[in-house]
């Protein structure tokens, strides 16, 4: 059975984020990847989720205190500020992130992610990533300004180096109305 979009990025990061892991959320939204990923790093590990709207962080709070998370930082910052907020020591020891692009459910559609924070984003995050390991990227583009994003992020990712990353796209070719697609970027194991 083919797995939707939504259900194959979770599936993906079910499969590589450990108990203990550090990981980040990079787009917190409504919370729902955050809630994953603060289950699956459980109490040893930690999670660091962005968003730049104060109601996405509020949302994403909420959601965690009904669940009892407590391995959560919670960042109202862009994540093109990522790098600020790993402090150097970090350096090669992130196990896994996503991304949700595209605007928060039900909220303003005007506040988007952008193609520059998107990108500027994930190049902050490549040389962090472990080994094997995986960036996820969830990209939703039916809106305005969405397709820009979408062109800009497909020719960053088709050009990172094939020695050193695998990118996969994952999508239905038949849905109408732009569906949602998948990208995973893993760092390769250095030979
Ligand atoms: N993953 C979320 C969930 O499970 O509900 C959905 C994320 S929603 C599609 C995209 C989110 O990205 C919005 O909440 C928006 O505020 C946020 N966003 C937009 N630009 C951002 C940026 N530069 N840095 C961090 N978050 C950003």
């Amino acid at each position: 059975m083919l797995k939707r979009v939504l259900t194959y990025s979770h599936e993906l990061l079910q499969q590589t984020v450990k108990p203990g892991d550090f990981v980040i959320d990079a787009t917190a939204g409504n919370g729902n990847d955050t809630l994953m990923l603060a289950k699956l790093v459980g109490d040893t590990g930690h999670v660091l989720s962005f968003d730049i709207q104060e109601k996405a962080i509020e949302n994403t709070r909420e959601l965690l205190r009904k669940h009892n998370m407590n391995n959560v930082s919670l960042i109202k910052d862009s994540h093109s500020q990522l790098e600020k907020y790993l402090h150097g020591k970090m350096y090669g020891n992130i196990d896994g992130a996503v991304f949700n692009l595209g605007y928060l459910p039900g909220s303003n559609k005007s506040i988007i992610t952008k193609p520059e924070s998107t990108i500027a984003a994930i190049q902050q995050l490549l040389p962090h990533l472990k080994e094997e390991k995986l960036i996820v990227l969830v990209v939703y583009y039916g809106h305005e300004g969405g397709e820009k994003e979408k062109e800009e992020l497909l020719q960053m990712v088709k050009n990172l180096d094939q020695k050193r990353f695998s990118v996969l796209e994952y999508r239905f070719m038949n849905q109408q109305n732009h569906p949602p697609f998948l990208l995973a970027i893993e760092k390769r194991k250095a030979r």
